[in-house]
């Protein structure tokens, strides 16, 4: 089954109101593959959401940073599925590796949000990805594995998720993966998906890459035959983020 080439722009604490009408400018004036091609999706932070949405062109589409992990209520400074759904953004971003470790989110706190997220008929760009200590001690593949085991533990399809493989030792760093180390990973992780979930969620769940993709390197790991686009962190501020949507072809 082919999967649609997918990238996605983390814009996490940054920005503001004028800040964000230029980026969206440059992306609304920027010439891309058609959405048969390509499927791209910003994420700015909460409080520009409605903004973002108002202004963006209709073919690119927009995703939360992060959701409550259950119904809203008194959970104060969260922000709930139910909103998100309310306010018409049809994504979610959770498990961001600056999350899990700044924030203390766990494997089953993840997976819980994922499954919660799902339920309420948001898409989600989920993020698993190892530390540099957990790469070095050889234990790449049993980390995802856990993270990605969590989530799967949580939920019932996998038709409206995307894995984000995000090394933690190369988001926002400038180091990236090597083509060839992100392509073993994805193989690991839909090998794992194959052997634990199905070969039909395998062949069609999309991996995507994140970490310091930027417009140098987006091309050959996009050649990779298991990598199905980028989260891109930092670039997804600047004009070289169209470079990267245009490594779909
Ligand atoms: C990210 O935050 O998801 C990310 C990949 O960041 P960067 O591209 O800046 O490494």
């Amino acid at each position: 089954m082919a999967r649609k080439f997918f990238v996605g722009g983390n814009w996490k604490c940054n920005g503001t109101i004028d800040h964000v009408k230029k980026i969206v400018t440059m992306l609304n004036e920027s010439e891309v593959p058609s959405e048969d091609i390509v499927e791209v999706v910003v994420s700015p932070p909460f409080v520009f959401l409605p903004l973002v949405k108002a202004l963006l062109r209709s073919d690119f589409a927009i995703a939360a940073q992060n959701c409550w992990v259950r119904r809203g209520g008194a959970f104060t400074g969260e922000i709930s599925a139910e909103m998100l759904v309310n306010l018409g953004i049809p994504w979610v971003i959770l498990g961001h590796s600056e999350r899990r470790s700044l924030l203390g989110e766990s494997n089953d706190f993840v997976a819980d949000k994922v499954g919660y997220a799902l339920s309420q008929g948001l898409m989600v760009i989920a993020c698993v990805g190892e530390t540099l200590e957990q790469r070095e001690a050889g234990s790449t593949m049993d980390v995802v594995a856990a993270q990605t085991k969590a989530i799967a533990e949580k939920i019932t399809h996998w038709t409206n998720i995307v894995l984000a493989y995000e090394p933690v030792w190369a988001i926002g760093t400038g180091k990236v993966a090597t083509p060839a180390q992100a392509q073993e990973v994805h193989v690991g992780l839909r090998k794992w998906l194959s052997e634990y979930v199905s070969s039909e969620v395998a062949s069609s769940t999309r991996i995507i890459y994140g970490g310091s993709v930027n417009a140098a390197n987006c091309k050959e790991l996009a050649a990779q035959p298991d990598v199905d686009g980028f989260l891109v962190g930092g670039a997804s501020l600047k004009p070289e983020f169209v470079v990267i949507i245009k490594s779909a072809t």
